[in-house]
């Protein structure tokens, strides 16, 4: 049973809220779970060569893992954060080097060290933004003890830096590499002077969200690059459906935003076109055909609309409605509905399912948020009882919540 009456929740930490400004840092490169990518494979094998390592990983760690972007060496994606020697690293501005793992108070007992792979020798270095936040690792492994000299040190940090050059520079592009429509960036930029005008001279303005329904399973039934070509597809398709003055970005991995010149009914219409665009599209690949829909928020400027993040919140809000409802339509944002249970929203945030009359505790990353429920991923779901306490230190945030849905790493929480 729960505990009816949970002790007071407890201030957060300083290292709670880092760990909270850390994890907003990773969540604005938005490379979680992408595909791998030769420019980051690359340096992996860059550093497998020139130091002579077995294993070498470009990693981002969320709340729960460490998840590997580019990886020599192993065949796994990520591993559990609590076991991993990069968790050390991101707390320091300096690079961690463990000459002989059997050595360290920190890593001796550790299952990697004590069992296969039977890790040796660790060097990393953190990969920190401009804005000063870790935001992952670079690092090389081995199964010998070794020294690693200064020179050894500055090499591997130039390693560090390319990674988060190529990440950064990403952030600061204009258009999108895979599918050439504008950058998250570049649409909230430009997004934002024509939020300004709508305002200044009352045009109709609305906010269009939508996101690919089930991507993750076409990734996993066809593989990363069908993936991609589906979401070139997509944004080809839709540019080609869409008026040379709406402004259309890709705003995360499977996820696009249009603004246009229109008010909620046009904006629902064309909500709707683009729906049955990408509903219609055939993609071959070797025997099969992929077909994916997207569902779709719609949002109107009106004078309650505050800034152009409120107008793409609202919408995304809808958006949300939509996938709740089926997956595959078009829901526009209700006035009414700000004033009910707030909307889910996207988040990263470092959680904990505590259960067990408090006594376990169990890291997982919170993915949304919303009053009604959350979405979680943990690094293995087995263990997990049906109901428990969902923590957030950082927001001092509880909820006593039950497993409504789950997948291999995924809970679909309902907040009792
Ligand atoms: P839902 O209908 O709820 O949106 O389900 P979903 O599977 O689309 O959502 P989820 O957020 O679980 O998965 C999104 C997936 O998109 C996970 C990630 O691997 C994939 N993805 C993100 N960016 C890219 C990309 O650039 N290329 C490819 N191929 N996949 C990507
Ligand atoms: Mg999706
Ligand atoms: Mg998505």
């Amino acid at each position: 049973m729960l505990q009816e009456h949970p002790p007071e929740i407890q201030a957060p930490s300083a290292a709670d809220l880092r760990e909270a400004a850390r994890l907003r840092a990773v969540e604005r490169f938005d490379i979680l779970d992408t595909p791998r990518e030769a420019s980051f494979d690359r340096i992996t094998r860059l550093i497998k060569t020139v130091f002579d390592v077995p294993i070498a990983i470009v990693s981002v760690i969320d709340g729960h893992r460490q998840w590997y972007k580019a990886c020599e060496g192993l065949t796994t994606n990520e591993v559990a954060r609590n076991d991993t020697f990069c968790q050390y690293t991101i707390l320091q501005d300096e690079p961690l080097i463990v000459a002989d793992a059997t050595k360290d108070a920190r890593f001796a007992g550790n299952p990697l060290v004590t069992n296969d792979p039977h890790i040796r020798f660790y060097a990393g270095v953190p990969m920190r933004s401009r804005d000063g936040h870790n935001i992952g690792s670079v690092c090389a492994i081995g199964y010998a003890p070794r020294e690693f000299g200064d020179r050894d040190i500055a090499i591997l940090q130039d390693f560090a830096d390319l990674a988060m050059d190529e990440l950064e520079l990403r952030q600061h592009a204009s258009s999108d590499a895979l599918t050439g429509v504008l950058s998250r960036r570049a649409f909230i930029d430009q997004g934002g002077r024509a939020f300004a005008l709508a305002q200044r001279q009352r045009f109709d303005f609305s906010c269009i969200v939508f996101d690919v329904d089930h991507f993750k399973s076409v990734n996993d039934n066809f593989g990363h690059a069908a993936g991609d070509k589906v979401l070139t597809g997509v944004a080809r398709q839709c540019s080609a459906t869409l008026r040379d003055v709406d402004i259309f970005g890709r705003v995360g991995g499977e996820e696009f935003a249009v603004l246009l010149y229109a008010g909620r009914n046009g904006a629902l219409e064309s909500a709707e076109r683009l729906r049955g665009t990408i509903e219609a599209m055939r993609l071959a690949h070797d025997t099969d055909e992929i077909r994916v829909t997207a569902s779709f928020g719609v949002a109107a400027f009106d004078p309650s609309t505050g800034n152009l993040q409120e107008l793409i919140e609202r919408a995304d809000a809808a958006m949300y409605r939509s996938k709740h409802a089926g997956r595959n339509r078009a829901t526009a944002w209700n006035s009414s509905e700000s004033d009910q249970a707030r909307p889910r929203r996207r988040v990263l945030k470092a959680g904990q399912i505590v259960f067990n009359k408090r006594m376990s505790t169990i890291d997982c990353t919170v993915r949304s948020l919303g009053e009604d429920g959350a979405t979680i991923d943990v690094s293995n779901i087995a263990g997990i009882p049906g109901q428990f306490v969902l923590a957030i230190r950082a927001d001092r945030f509880e909820a006593k919540c039950r497993v409504v849905a789950q997948a291999e790493r995924r809970l679909e929480l309902a907040f009792d």
